[in-house]
């Protein structure tokens, strides 16, 4: 039986824009920031990670546009 993945790739994007995280080659997330890697793909976790350690940020870069720009520059300093 075949399961549709659409969900699951909307999750990743979420993640990214939300929380910093983006998926590593195993599929789990890494965080943008700190570069922890999270070996549990699990929402709650990352969720925790990112208000825990990064108000500020969300501070500074409110959801829309901002944050993506801001999680944008992360991705590119990472793939640099
Ligand atoms: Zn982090």
């Amino acid at each position: 039986m075949q399961r549709k993945r659409r969900n699951e790739n909307r999750n990743k994007v979420d993640w990214t824009v939300n929380f910093a995280f983006i998926q590593n080659l195993n599929g789990l997330p890494t965080c943008l920031i700190s570069k922890e890697k999270f070996t549990h793909n699990k929402k709650s976790n990352l969720e925790r990670h990112f208000t825990r350690k990064y108000a500020s940020f969300s501070t500074k870069y409110p959801t829309g546009d901002a944050r993506k720009k801001a999680v944008e520059e992360l991705q590119k300093s990472q793939e640099a």
